[in-house]
């Protein structure tokens, strides 16, 4: 049995990789290029059940053809995970949109026309479920049968807008493919994912997106603006990883998955700086949590959570992990 994860090198597809290997599957990864696979295999030990395949562009509709022409029997389970995750570019249909829509469906075509696959998981978002604008409003509550109502057109006003929709459209389109040809699907939908990378050597001054905001708060000084100033909700990265081989392993056909393990904002994060790494001196305002902490909506994920059946990281475990591999690196732990 073998599981295809697309866009291998990601943050979380790291980890996704990692849990696989330790359940000993044979998992076959995309990566964009030869160099890329091969510093991958070499960073878990090149290991004989992991190999890759490259897939240069996923905005190209034809893309992952080659990959299921030459391998598509072997494969059960795919694990899409590619999709363009960051904010700089003002060009949101050539690299937002297109990519997120077009690497679904293309993966999905492949499926289709050569392979053999019995489930197919598509890691989409909470911003598949709600827009920023509502995300940020505490009155409002969402579970996992909301869906952002962005439109193609009305979207394109920033990238981060541009962002939350290219995962609405891409999610839909996978709905879509499931009802006409019956495969099997569930879709993983997480809130911000922090945690430490999965391996100390990728840590570099700049993070993943959204660790970018933890890595921010770690080199802020007082007095700066918290800009933007999150409240929102996260999830730990390893907990993202085990949901995607839940979501295999149980029969979780159907299921959008939603995954947060409650409320984050910038304050509670340098909370925990302040408490945990007195060698950073990050408070904001006059006290530690004299920062705006004002709730966002509520992302109401129960259901997820008893399907999933398994303990997620706190926000002090989340931070102290991801924190303390920062600062190990910058020689300051
Ligand atoms: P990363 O940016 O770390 O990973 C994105 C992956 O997609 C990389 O492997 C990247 O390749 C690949 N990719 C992006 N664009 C293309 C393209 N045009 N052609 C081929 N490959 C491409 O992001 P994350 O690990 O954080 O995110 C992974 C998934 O999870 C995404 O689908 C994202 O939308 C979703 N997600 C992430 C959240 C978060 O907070 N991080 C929250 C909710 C959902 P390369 O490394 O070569 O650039």
């Amino acid at each position: 049995m073998a599981v295809l994860v697309t866009g291998a090198t990601g943050f979380i597809a790291q980890w996704v990789l990692d849990c696989l290997l330790k359940e000993n599957y044979q998992v076959i990864g995309t990566v964009r290029s030869q160099e890329k696979g091969d510093k991958l295999h070499k960073q878990f030990g090149s290991p004989s059940k992991l190999s890759f395949e490259i897939v240069k562009d996923i905005s190209d509709t034809e893309a992952f053809e080659p990959l299921f022409k030459k391998r598509g029997k072997e494969i059960d389970i795919v694990l899409h995970m590619a999709s363009p995750c960051h904010f700089n570019t003002s060009d949101y249909e050539k690299d937002l949109l297109i990519p997120a829509l077009n690497g679904t469906k293309g993966v999905l075509n492949a499926i289709k026309k050569y392979g053999d696959v019995k489930k197919v998981v598509v890691t989409s978002s909470y911003a598949a479920i709600t827009d920023m604008v509502n995300s940020a409003d505490g009155s409002l509550v969402f579970t996992e049968k909301d869906w952002n109502p962005a439109t193609w057109e009305r979207c394109q006003t920033d990238a981060v807008n541009a962002y939350c929709a290219s995962k609405k459209f891409a999610e839909q389109a996978a709905w879509e493919f499931s009802k006409e040809t019956g495969v099997s699907l569930t879709t993983i939908n997480p809130v911000f994912v922090f945690g430490p990378q999965k391996f100390d050597e990728d840590v570099t001054s700049q993070l993943n997106t959204s660790n970018e905001i933890i890595n921010g708060l770690i080199h802020s000084k007082p007095g700066d603006k918290l800009e933007p100033d999150y409240h929102s909700a996260y999830v730990d990265v390893r907990d993202v990883a085990r949901a995607h081989l839940v979501a295999f392993q149980k029969d979780t056909t159907g299921e959008r998955l939603g995954l947060s393990n409650g409320a984050f904002n910038c304050q509670s994060i340098l909370d925990i700086l302040n408490e945990k790494f007195p060698q950073l001196d990050n408070t904001k305002g006059p006290e530690p949590g004299m920062g705006d902490t004002k709730p966002g909506a509520v992302f109401d994920n129960r259901h997820s959570k008893e399907v999933l059946a398994f303990p997620f990281i706190s926000l002090e475990q989340c931070v102290y992990d991801t924190v303390a591999q920062v600062l190990k690196k910058e020689g300051r732990l």
